[in-house]
């Protein structure tokens, strides 16, 4: 499975210590890298692999700059939802942010696929993280609510827990998955 690492600088001293815990709760210990990639608006990345010694599992260390399986970062992603959510068609975003415009049309499709789980997943966070969270009007379409509950989601996290970016929030809270297959759950709230 994925985690998501906040500080990736920090990782190899945090995992080296002993401070990573599976989900399982047991200790994760380095365990190799999974293969080096280029992700656009990132760079080079060579993620690192981590097995625990309890259950035996071993986990990919996903940056929260980017999303499992893509090969852009999760802020251009971001970028070509927000515009799509307001309206904008695939091959204007596609211009705009310079990717090919079947990979953004790809993007679309499956986010829209799996909207309505989205915002399920991201007002779940918003309303756990924000107890005084108001009532969440509708945005138009199921594509723009979905879109709506990852910011309202980001700001409650800001809110509880001090600025930052968005998009990375949104990588996190998602756990790497967002935009993957929904054989990659979302994983739970805590
Ligand atoms: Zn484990």
């Amino acid at each position: 499975m994925v985690i998501v690492f906040a500080d990736v600088a920090g990782v190899e001293a945090v995992l080296a210590g002993g401070r990573l815990r599976c989900p399982c709760g047991g200790q994760l210990g380095p365990w190799g890298h999974a293969r080096e990639r280029v992700v656009r608006g990132v760079g080079r990345m060579r993620p690192r692999r981590a097995k625990c010694r309890g259950c035996g599992r071993t986990h990919v260390l996903l940056s929260r700059l980017c999303l499992l399986r893509r090969r852009d970062a999760i802020a251009v992603i971001g970028a070509a939802l927000t515009a799509k959510a307001g309206g904008v068609g695939h091959r204007q975003i596609a211009e705009r942010l310079g990717v090919p415009k079947d990979t953004v049309r790809g993007w679309l499709r499956r986010f829209a696929r799996d909207a309505e789980a989205v915002r399920a997943h991201f007002l779940g966070w918003a309303f756990a993280l924000d107890r005084e969270l108001g009532p969440v009007l509708p945005a138009g379409s199921v594509f723009a609510d979905a879109v709506g509950a990852m910011a309202i989601a980001a700001r409650a996290f800001v809110l509880r827990f001090g600025p930052r970016e968005v998009w990375p929030v949104v990588a996190w809270l998602s756990g790497g998955v967002l935009l993957c297959h929904t054989s990659c759950p979302f994983p739970p709230i805590r």
